[in-house]
């Protein structure tokens, strides 16, 4: 007889997503969300300890929990949304450059203007850690209020030693501060700053020999990230730095082909990198390498969507079997944190189906992060990390497109928020 701590009944439906810890989902299983209709969940101290339909569980409890059960009828629970790729951490804002964008500007001409990335980057020099904690804590609450209970979050606007170890410091305070799980990537290479223009091998030398090391010396991230694009880091460059990340014990992540064809995916599989984001311009081999490697593609429909250009073609990817994520690529440039907005654009234009687009936010998105044995999915011994939407099932979380569905969210075994107030 167990005595949880916290229990979950008549849910209407809990899509359990179990049985997929070891490796993604792929093909049709992103369709399979193991549903159980009248469900309940057991919770002690932090984990899962049974799921199944309310009379199963209800008839194991031995005497009553120490709260109440919660009833969650006509609702929809699933794993907490994982956010495995976002630029949570900045100074200031881009109002400004939107508004150069709506004249008609790109990404790269905002950027060679002095403005874009370069913007940021004094923004964030200028910034206390204090300052910047602050101001990525707003919206990492906004993050929890609509179910995100994971957020990976990059540096990357620093872009010298000190800059960069304050922006990863800054997310591990954060980390203390708030309900969500940071996992925290170093992308020192997200640009060439100004005072290294024309000299990008001197500056992959200052992030090989001189980052890198003071990164992990002080344990600041657990993963390396590169924007392996034309004008940017090319593949050589980008090979140099992840290679030398991963002798600093650092898994990989790389920013793979999203404006030009550069070979981003190709490099990703070579490197054997966790996951590979973006891949709006793969190549077929490249992406026929990554599923080979067992790189996670992670697609980020709201940057095409606020760059206005095309949709990563998503449903090859799945029919070619690769594992496919979601996640917001929250930025300055993309100021958009709300992963209903990722999955109703996933569906809506790059024609994923919404329990394709589930998986993709919550298992998968746990392997792109390399926490799919703690996280993902509702299933014994993992972390109760658990979101019940006003949502009748599973398809209406993207029919009723980017509006926040969350009814409660429980982190750890807490409820940590809820529409009806704590
Ligand atoms: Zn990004």
């Amino acid at each position: 007889m167990m005595k949880p701590d916290l229990l979950l009944t008549n849910i209407g439906q809990l899509a359990t997503l179990e049985g997929h810890s070891e490796k993604p989902k792929i093909k049709d299983e992103l369709k399979e969300l193991s549903i159980i209709t009248d469900g309940a969940i057991a919770i002690k101290d932090g984990k899962i300890i049974a799921v199944g339909t309310t009379k199963e569980i209800t008839s194991e409890i031995s005497e009553e929990p120490a709260l109440p059960a919660i009833e969650f009828p006509n609702m929809l629970a699933l794993p907490g949304f994982i956010d495995s790729h976002t630029h949570l951490v900045f100074g200031g804002s881009r109002e400004k450059d939107f508004a150069m964008k709506l004249d008609g500007k790109s990404y790269m001409e905002i950027l060679e203007a002095g403005g874009g990335i370069l913007n940021t980057l004094r923004a964030t020099r200028e910034a206390t850690k204090e300052e910047l904690c602050s101001n990525a804590f707003s919206y990492a609450e906004s993050m929890l209020a609509q179910g995100t209970t994971t957020i990976e979050a990059k540096s990357g606007y620093g872009l010298n030693v000190n800059d960069e170890v304050k922006m990863l410091q800054a997310l591990q305070e954060l980390h203390e501060k708030i309900p969500n799980s940071i996992v925290s990537t170093f992308l020192g290479a997200h640009a060439i700053p100004p005072e290294y223009k024309g000299r990008t091998d001197e500056y992959v030398d200052l992030v090989v020999n001189q980052m890198i090391p003071a990164i992990t010396d002080k344990s600041l991230a657990e993963f390396c990230d590169v924007f392996c694009e034309e004008g940017v880091f090319d593949v050589e460059q980008s090979r140099r730095i992840l290679e030398a990340a991963k002798t600093h014990d650092m898994k990989i992540k790389v920013h793979a082909d999203e404006i030009v064809q550069l070979g981003g995916a190709e490099l990703a599989a070579e490197i054997g990198a966790v996951s590979a984001d973006h891949l709006l311009q793969a190549s077929d081999d490249g992406l026929e390498a990554m599923r080979k490697a067992g790189t996670i593609a992670t697609l980020l429909p709201a940057t095409a969507f606020s760059l206005d250009t095309e949709y990563a073609n998503a449903r090859k990817m799945i029919e070619m079997g690769l594992p496919v994520a979601l996640a917001t690529d929250f930025n300055p440039n993309c100021a958009n944190e709300s992963m209903f907005f990722t999955i109703a654009l996933a569906c809506y234009k790059m024609k994923m189906h919404p329990r394709e687009a589930i998986s993709a936010s919550t298992i998968n998105a746990a392997h792109a992060i390399d926490r799919a044995q703690d996280l993902g999915s509702i299933e014994l011994g993992k972390r109760a990390d658990i979101i019940i939407l006003e949502c009748p099932n599973p398809e209406f979380i993207a029919y009723r497109f980017a509006v926040n569905q969350v009814h409660t969210v429980i982190v750890n075994g807490e409820v940590v928020h809820t529409r009806l107030g704590p």
